[in-house]
């Protein structure tokens, strides 16, 4: 019987248990996953950008620590391919008006960023900053481009690489790991029984002590069983009545050969050290990911009212190319008309797990012997490593998580009763 049972083995779950046995070597841990190896949720999905870039005090500690912590990584042991090419924030007026707010907080928290000159940026990044007076403009909504805002502590990362370093180093400490069983349930018992059928009753004190697989085996934990599900988080807590305040909801990505004209905006010199394009947000939340080794941007549009929070493919979502010709296209098109001639060579989906504040939920509900990690909502790769720490720390029962960068947190700093307070305001 391990004391630590962790179920999911993504990016969360991967650095949760790491954590607790750099804690607490002795401890005992095993990961559980319904997929063959590790990262097989939305983990492998993400378009890996990150960010030291959040209006949240506790956000950004989150990011600016793990970033950090994967740079040092990146540069002594083990190759992340991480490139701080940084965020590029392409503004018309209504975007500048909507990410004014955000930057104000940033700048409170001593973010550093720099305005860009449209006519700078067009060519810098042989891209149109002139689109008004165009009828699908206007039809959009969208503006002229009227300032680059550069945020330089960002980037992009490779996922999988990140994946990888977490799974080697959590074997290396003797994690071990049992993919291809799925989770079916989380098994409470009386924390006194009293070997009567039925129990726990409702007047027992109860806790969570394992989990029962798909195949009916049942595998208990002998101190806590840790979900670090994702999206799928909620379905398996809510069955015991226990609330992730999260819920799942369809993102996609497209990727589109840089050739040409746009092989010029991905080697986009003068924009940062890599002579790489930054990860470009348009006007919409319509955003391109550059992909160096691939030759191709990744872009995706993170769209709001509308799509419901719901699984709508399993266990593999797809992309819909119909998103991309009529909700993505019109838009980066506008800015970047090469995109016209070109047609996604490959196109994946996933989901984020979105909690109301857009912050990450650690809890241990009613004393229970559970702990959840979930609610990343769309920025779990550049806070794993914090969000790691902090679960670990939780589970291991200390008060404080310490950071990558020596910063304390509380364990119920991202829990329910004593939360920090401030919804994030610069999603993507
Ligand atoms: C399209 C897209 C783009 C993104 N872009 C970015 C980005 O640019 N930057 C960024 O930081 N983040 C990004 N994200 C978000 C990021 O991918 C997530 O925040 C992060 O991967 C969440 O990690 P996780 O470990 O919580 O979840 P997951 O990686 O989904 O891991 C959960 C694991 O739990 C397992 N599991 C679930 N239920 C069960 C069960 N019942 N039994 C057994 N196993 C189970 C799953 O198989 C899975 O492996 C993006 C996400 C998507 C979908």
């Amino acid at each position: 019987m391990p004391d630590y049972v962790v179920v999911g083995s993504g990016i969360v779950g991967l650095a949760t248990a790491f954590h607790i046995k750099l804690l607490s070597p002795n401890a005992s841990v095993l990961v559980i996953d319904r997929f063959g190896g590790p990262g097989g949720g939305d983990s492998a999905r993400s378009v890996a950008a990150i960010r030291a870039f959040f209006t949240n005090r506790v956000n950004l500690m989150l990011a600016h620590s793990s970033i950090e912590y994967y740079r040092q990584v990146h540069e002594r042991y083990y190759d992340l391919g991480m490139r701080l090419v940084g965020y590029l924030f392409l503004t018309d007026k209504r975007l500048f008006e909507l990410l004014k707010d955000g930057l104000r907080e940033a700048e409170k928290l001593g973010l550093e960023y720099r305005l860009l000159d449209p006519g700078y940026l067009a060519e810098a990044l042989n891209m149109n900053v002139k689109v008004e007076g165009k009828e699908e403009a206007e039809m959009i909504g969208v503006g002229d481009i009227e300032a680059g805002v550069l945020v330089p502590r960002a980037g992009v990362i490779r996922a999988e690489r990140l994946i990888e370093y977490y799974y080697k180093s959590a074997r290396g400490l003797g994690v071990e790991f049992s993919f291809g069983s799925e989770v079916k349930d989380l098994l409470l018992a009386p924390r006194r029984p009293l070997g009567i059928e039925g129990e726990p009753f409702p007047w027992q004190d109860a806790r969570v002590v394992g989990v029962r697989l798909a195949d009916g085996r049942e595998v208990f934990a002998r101190k806590k069983v840790i979900v670090a599900a994702g999206s799928w988080t909620w379905r398996l807590t809510s069955k015991i009545g226990v609330e992730s305040f999260t819920r799942p909801k369809k993102r996609q990505v497209f990727a589109v050969k840089a050739t040409d004209g746009l092989a010029r905006t991905l080697r986009a010199k003068h924009l940062n050290p890599h002579g790489i394009s930054p990860f470009i947000i348009l006007p919409k939340k319509v955003y391109m990911r550059p992909v160096i080794e691939e030759g191709s941007f990744w872009v995706g549009m993170s769209d709001e009212l509308g799509r419901p929070y719901e699984f709508s493919e399993e266990p593999d979502p797809k992309a819909d190319v119909d998103f991309y010709v009529k909700g993505i296209l019109p838009i980066a098109s506008l800015y970047f008309p090469e995109l016209q001639q070109r047609y996604p060579h490959a196109s994946w989906a996933g989901y984020y797990d979105i909690s109301p504040d857009k912050l990450p939920v650690i809890y241990e509900p009613y004393e229970s012997d559970l702990v959840i990690s979930c609610g990343t909502s769309g920025s779990g790769i550049m806070k794993a490593d914090a969000i790691g720490r902090i679960t670990a720390a939780l589970a291991l029962g200390m008060e404080e998580g310490e950071l990558f960068t020596g910063e304390r947190i509380r364990v119920d700093a991202l829990g329910l009763k004593n939360r920090v307070s401030g919804a994030e305001k610069l999603v993507l």
